[in-house]
């Protein structure tokens, strides 16, 4: 009998596991594939060391206050990366401080001078109210601290007024009232060239954590944080159980008691913690007799954020002009082109990311290489056909997505000449490598959906869920990632230790 079962290993899972071992927990991490670290991992190809999901991350002093609660006591310096937009009407760095970021955009939009002056001031009062959310509203908080801050919210009302004022409203709405140019909305409303769907909240979100916080790249690469996590598991007698997947939940009398794995084995503990992504968790490892219908609805609706198309290259710098990246992270589209956007290997008409992600670190290429991450947005519904079954794929899987990211790399190719040329390794994943590897529903890349008209869950924390003694951890425990993807699953992986150690969940 375990204290806990953490089922995933991903950066929520550890982070868990990590704290609860610490405190005297006996815990027991079952991971379905074979190695640590879920979507924050890397993986090595002939010297080249490519991230399987994140590239940097926000909030690195929420990072850091979490490991040293959990006891870790070396040093991590952060580098900060920086984010540029190339469409046919636009290129800027995106992620410069507020002020000097609205003064740029004034530039290059003097028609628009006023609007953007509105739109800066009305989105920095929202900025303003959300910048510290997680620390006084209670929709954010749990069980005491949720009922102290209800207490205390008379302090915190102006703020909660503008809270709930602009999270129905959606960006496009706001956008619409000060500004013209398609373009500059796009970009405000989206970080990029895509239509504005958020709500304003999450848009104030948005904006807090590229501008404000900024984004940053640790100095013992991302990959070592989930290193780092590990390490003080095991050091505190921690078990984990790499490729031992999680089939079933063990429910009784409508709380958590245990597990049994894809082999047959059964383990009981007091809490269950699950890191997988939260409509495996519900629509497949529990008994919907267990479930509201209600509640099983609005899980199986609401949507999440889609799946991308990701080529990894190797390359030899010298044979390829890099001159047009002028950031870490450009995002670029050369067309912009609203009724053939539904094509989508119609690679001109969509917004690529380019990160020259070597920059970050010596340690990710060999000496005198450089390497770039090409990503692209990829509906999973044009890649399940080719799915047979788990990391089993129809003949010709291999040449089609090799055929297509040689599409993405000539596109590319328009803005950095000689690219093809300089490619040493390439490597491709698809929607189904975000599915079979990266343990995602539907490839999902990013939590759950941004679009405010879809959503049908109520709650920001989803830490809790009806099932007593049932707790998840990671990108998908909250609704809105307000901390950015990778420290909002370690704060999740936290908050949920805090409920365990304190045997209470009213916490
Ligand atoms: C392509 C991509 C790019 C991203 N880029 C960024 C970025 O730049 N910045 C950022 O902050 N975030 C980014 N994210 C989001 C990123 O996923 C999170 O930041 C973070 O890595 C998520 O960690 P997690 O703990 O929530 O879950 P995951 O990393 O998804 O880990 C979940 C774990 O659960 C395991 N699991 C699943 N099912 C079972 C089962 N049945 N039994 C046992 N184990 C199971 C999985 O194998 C996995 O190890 C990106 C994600 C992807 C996929």
């Amino acid at each position: 009998m375990y204290d806990a079962i953490i089922i995933g290993a991903g950066i929520g899972g550890l982070t868990c596991a990590a704290k609860l071992a610490t405190r005297g927990k006996e815990v027991l991490l079952l991971e379905k594939i074979h190695h640590i670290g879920g979507t924050s991992h890397t993986f090595n190809r002939k010297g080249y060391i490519f991230p399987m999901g994140p590239l940097s991350f926000s909030f690195p002093d929420v990072v850091e206050q979490i490991l040293e609660e959990i006891g870790f006591e070396g040093e991590l310096k952060f580098q900060r990366n920086h984010f540029q937009l190339l469409s046919p009407d636009i290129d800027v760095i995106y992620s410069k401080e507020w002020e000097k970021f609205k003064e740029t955009l004034q530039g290059l939009f003097k028609e628009e001078k006023d609007g953007i002056e509105m739109v800066f001031k009305e989105l920095s009062i929202v900025i303003d109210s959300i910048s510290k959310v997680q620390e006084w509203h209670p929709d954010y908080l749990l069980g005491k601290n949720k009922q102290r801050a209800e207490e205390q919210i008379n302090s915190y009302q102006e703020q909660l007024e503008i809270i709930e004022k602009y999270d129905h409203l959606s960006s496009r709405e706001f956008l619409d009232r000060y500004l013209s140019n398609e373009s500059l909305k796009r970009l405000i409303g989206s970080q990029g060239t895509y239509l504005p769907v958020m709500s304003v909240v999450h848009l104030a979100f948005m904006w807090n954590v590229m501008s404000i916080k900024g984004i940053w790249f640790p100095s013992k690469e991302i990959s070592g944080i989930n290193e780092i996590l590990h390490g003080i598991f095991e050091k505190h007698g921690g078990v984990t159980m790499l490729r031992t997947p999680v089939k079933k939940i063990f429910i009784n009398n409508n709380q958590a008691t245990g597990v049994e794995t894809f082999d047959g084995k059964k383990f009981a503990a007091d809490w269950v913690i699950a890191n997988a992504d939260y409509k495996k968790v519900i629509l497949e490892m529990i008994d919907p007799k267990e479930l509201e219908k209600n509640f099983l609805k609005s899980v199986q609706k609401t949507p999440y954020t889609g799946s991308e198309l990701c080529v990894y290259l190797g390359i030899a710098p010298e044979k390829v002009d890099l001159k047009k990246i002028r950031t870490n992270h450009l995002f670029y589209r050369s067309v912009l082109n609203e009724e053939s956007a539904k094509d989508f290997i119609d690679f001109a008409n969509k917004e690529i990311e380019i990160c020259l992600w070597s920059n970050n670190s010596l340690n990710l290429v060999p000496s005198g290489k450089k390497s770039l991450v090409l990503r692209v947005n990829m509906p999973y519904s044009h890649w399940d056909p080719w799915r047979t079954g788990e990391k089993k794929r129809k003949q010709g899987y291999r040449e089609y997505k090799r055929e297509l990211a040689e599409k993405l790399i000539k596109t590319v190719e328009e803005i950095l000449p000689g690219l093809s040329e300089a490619i040493e390794v390439m490597e491709i994943a698809t929607p189904l490598t975000y599915r079979d590897w990266g343990q995602r529903t539907k490839g999902s890349i990013a939590g759950w959906g941004r679009d405010v008209t879809k959503v049908r869950l109520n709650n920001k924390l989803l830490i809790k869920t009806p099932i007593d003694h049932l707790l998840m951890v990671g990108i998908y425990s909250v609704l809105e990632p307000f901390l950015g993807g990778f420290p909002v699953s370690m704060y999740t992986g936290s908050l949920a230790a805090e409920i365990v150690l304190t045997d209470d969940l009213n916490i």
